[in-house]
């Protein structure tokens, strides 16, 4: 063990190759800018996957994590701690739940809400009613279950059997949701804006179509608010403008601006189908986690944070459509507060890529959201100077994709 230097290369050395990263390596970040190993500075249009919603180095955050990090970190769920409870009284008193599970991540949340609709049905109907109901393009993690019920085949193609009894329709068609919602359907999950879909609205009439077929069929209602939750909409949770209420809520990703939990947030009837034993976890509410996340929810769930968003949100629609001024590559600038979408022409089709590495190159950290959408999920406190520096770096990256092209 004399030999610890590393690199970008080391990755493709030693580490199971389900990713392929960037050719630099970030190594430390502050607010909406991040430097890497060579000490070239970038723009974050990213937020770590729509996860650091506060930006990095957020000075409360770091002071919660210092003070609870040497109180106690982890203590098992033989007993509970004041910073899980805090933080389900705080995200119950803001939402339409009165109860909390707490996990590590957004699959690991969706997981639970899923296995919850099928005991919930179980115990009201019996073993018929298991029927669970998706939509094509939507994503609700990794884990077995959420790849099956995601509405992406090539995540859970190759796994052996898929388990059965889950379908999966058209998103934004009600009248097919409305013909296959029925007495065996125990739920239907569905993201209020489809994120790795293609950053997608949801109709706020579908959400309320599949709501009313829900009550009619007795099936939960669960919305996936992993990356549309804690204020990236511009509301705490999108359910919230949307004015269609879930049986089920999951949320993670910006929870813990990077410190991984998850939760599932329901009523008081259903979570009383999760008896003790039922489900569990290690480490999911543990003290450390806990303490940043409720501490994110309190600065995000402020209307000066929330109110932000939305003048940002304008902002980078702005830019956008700047961009698409100066070099006609979009087609359409979709979604809600700072998860905005910018689907390029079919003249780029396919080419998402490529304008993302071009950004890598020019110093700005973006998404995509499949092969034809780039994607947006900043900070939702990005200073404004750093959004306009970001589109005047990203104005070159195109220059660069558009020059290549010729
Ligand atoms: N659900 C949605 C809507 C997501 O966007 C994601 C991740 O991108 C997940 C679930 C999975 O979350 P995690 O990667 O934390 O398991």
């Amino acid at each position: 063990m004399n030999d610890l230097n590393v690199s970008r290369q080391t990755f493709d050395e030693v580490m199971v190759p389900v990713f392929s990263p960037a050719a630099f390596v970030p190594d430390h970040g502050k607010g909406s800018r991040v430097w890497d190993t060579q000490g070239r500075d970038y723009i974050d249009f990213a937020g770590g996957i729509a996860v650091t919603a506060l930006g990095h180095s957020h000075p409360e955050l770091l002071q919660v994590m210092q003070e609870q990090g040497s109180k106690l970190w982890h203590i098992g769920n033989g007993y509970t701690n004041e910073p899980v409870l805090r933080l389900a009284k705080r995200l119950t008193q803001l939402t339409f739940a009165d109860k909390a599970f707490f996990a590590n991540s957004g699959a690991e949340a969706n997981e639970a809400a899923l296995k919850l609709a099928r005991r919930v049905a179980f115990d009201r109907f019996g073993p018929e009613k298991s029927e669970i109901i998706s939509f094509t393009q939507s994503f609700h993690g990794r884990t077995f279950f959420t790849v099956s019920v995601g509405g992406q085949p090539k995540y859970s193609e190759g796994f052996g059997p898929i388990p059965a009894g889950i379908i999966h329709l058209p998103f934004n068609d009600l009248a097919a949701a409305q013909k296959a919602i029925g007495e065996r359907t125990c739920a239907v999950i569905v993201e209020p804006i489809q994120g790795e879909g293609g950053v997608i609205p949801a109709d706020p009439a579908f959400l309320q179509g599949l709501r009313d077929a829900c009550n009619k069929h007795g099936a939960l209602l669960i919305f996936d608010e992993v990356q549309t939750g804690v204020g990236r909409s511009g509301h705490l949770y999108a359910y919230q403008e949307a004015g269609v209420m879930p049986d089920v809520l999951t949320t993670a990703k910006a929870l813990g601006n990077g410190f991984p939990i998850g939760a599932m947030l329901t009523t008081d009837v259903l979570a009383a189908h999760f008896k003790v034993g039922v489900h569990g976890t290690t480490y999911g509410g543990n003290p450390l986690g806990a303490a940043i996340a409720d501490k994110v929810v309190e600065i995000v769930s402020n209307p000066a944070t929330l109110e932000g968003v939305c003048n940002r949100s304008e902002a980078l629609k702005q830019q956008l459509s700047r961009l698409n001024e100066r070099f006609g590559i979009f087609k359409e600038v979709r979604g809600k507060g700072l998860l905005v979408g910018a689907e390029l022409t079919s003249d780029f089709k396919g080419r998402s890529k490529d304008f993302n590495t071009a950004a890598g190159q020019h110093g700005v950290i973006m998404l995509i959201a499949g092969p034809d959408v780039l994607r947006f999920a900043p900070s939702l406190i990005m200073p404004l100077e750093d959004m306009e520096e970001g589109f005047s770096r990203l104005g070159k990256a195109i220059e660069s994709v558009l020059h290549a092209k010729k």
